[in-house]
């Protein structure tokens, strides 16, 4: 894994939470995306090498939704950033670590990612991700 692209953060309204973060890391928030796969709302922050990614659930069903009302706001997952995502996927799974989908999917901010579950990684939610190259 090259480094932790972003950390992921749950927060119950982005459009509030944004502006805390803006306030705290003294930057302004660069990209608001909606991702459909995922019934999501993200906003991206970067803060030199890493990013901060807030996630708020854009429908009921959303795995953020039934993560704040499980565990409240707060840290959600980390994300590394590979070079060849199916390739660590492989490497993980062999290792026996247990992967949320088989496949890669495109996640927010031009990636491919996937994520392994926090039960077989001492309760942290993994995401991997690959910058997906123009053309
Ligand atoms: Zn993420």
């Amino acid at each position: 894994m090259l480094k932790i692209e972003h950390i992921g953060i749950a927060v119950k309204n982005v459009s509030e939470s944004v502006k805390l973060f803006e306030a705290l890391l003294n930057v302004s928030c660069y990209k608001t995306e909606e991702v459909e796969s995922e019934k999501v709302t993200t906003a991206f922050f970067k803060t030199g090498e890493s990013k901060i990614e807030l996630l708020q659930a854009s429908s009921p069903e959303s795995a953020i939704a039934m993560f704040i009302e499980k565990r409240g706001e707060g840290l959600h997952h980390i994300a590394f950033e590979v070079d060849n995502i199916e390739q660590e996927m492989a490497r993980l799974k062999e290792k026996g670590f247990q992967l949320l989908r088989e496949k890669p999917f495109r996640g927010a901010d031009n990636k491919l990612v996937c994520f392994i579950h926090p039960k077989s990684s001492n309760g942290v939610l993994v995401e991997l991700c690959q910058e997906i190259k123009a053309g």
